[in-house]
């Protein structure tokens, strides 16, 4: 296995197209993917609405099967694992924040990031009343979601993520419903998982973040387009404004 940066990549997709076939059109969601993801790495993938990302996102954490490729995730062979692996390793490998939060609404803020630990067989070490202080809702806990506005619902799905440890952090949009300073909060705690050693993928259509990346990698109708340190170096997060 190629090392990057001096380790054994956690993410590994060689040649990977993702086909839908709806009556007689096809559309292409990826194509030819090869990617390659170290620990510790913050990438962003950037791109128009309907590139791919998700798609991507959803492929490495094992929600969706490639139609052609090689899907290797924190040392599983995504397409060839039986259902019981595929189980093993959403709960120990993988932690989602999603586009659209899919946060439970009968249970709490609090509850809702107790159990996405507890489903998790990893934990992060920190009470999920410690998670959601660290993202601003230390006063909304008892909260249902109904009670909550967009940005704060996507906050919980971002604690419940946070509150685990798993190696891999897949985050899909996860500033869409964020002011500009809570925000680069959140950022702030995505790179901090990052430092202490986890791969981590953040998904957007803002060029703006993709300033604070290691990585770029941009997609358009499917392909990588570009894949190195975003162009004009590695900006601070106080350097954003969106
Ligand atoms: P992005 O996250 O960049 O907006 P997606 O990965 O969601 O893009 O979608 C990529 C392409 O695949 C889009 O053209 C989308 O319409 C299509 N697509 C995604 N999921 C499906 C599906 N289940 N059936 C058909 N087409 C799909």
């Amino acid at each position: 296995m190629a090392e990057r940066n001096g380790k054994t990549p956690v993410i590994e997709l060689h040649n990977v197209t993702k086909r839908y076939d709806i009556g007689t059109s096809t559309v292409i969601a990826l194509l030819d993917v090869d990617l390659t993801v170290a620990p510790g790495e913050f990438v962003v993938v950037l791109g128009p609405s309907g590139c791919g990302k998700t798609t991507l996102l959803n492929t490495i954490g094992a929600l969706d099967t490639p139609t052609e490729g090689s899907v290797m995730v924190a040392g599983q062979d995504i397409t060839t694992a039986s259902r019981s692996e595929l189980f093993a390793f959403r709960r120990n490998s993988v932690s989602f924040v999603f586009q659209s939060f899919n946060i439970f609404p009968g249970l709490t803020a609090l509850e809702n990031v107790q159990f996405g630990a507890d489903v998790s067989g990893k934990k992060n070490g920190v009470t999920a009343q410690q998670v959601l202080e660290q993202v601003g809702l230390g006063e909304r806990a008892q909260h249902f979601p109904h009670e909550l506005s967009g940005g704060e619902q996507q906050r919980v799905a971002i604690a419940r993520a946070l509150a685990t440890d798993n190696p891999i952090l897949l985050a899909d949009e996860p500033t869409g419903e964020l002011d500009f300073a809570t925000g680069s909060r959140i950022l702030e705690l995505l790179i901090s998982q990052a430092e202490q050693g986890k791969a981590v993928l953040v998904v957007t259509h803002n060029r703006e973040i993709s300033r604070i990346a290691d990585r770029v990698i941009e997609l358009s109708g499917g392909r990588i387009i570009s894949d190195g340190p975003p162009p004009d170096g590695k900006a601070d997060i106080a350097e954003l404004s969106w």
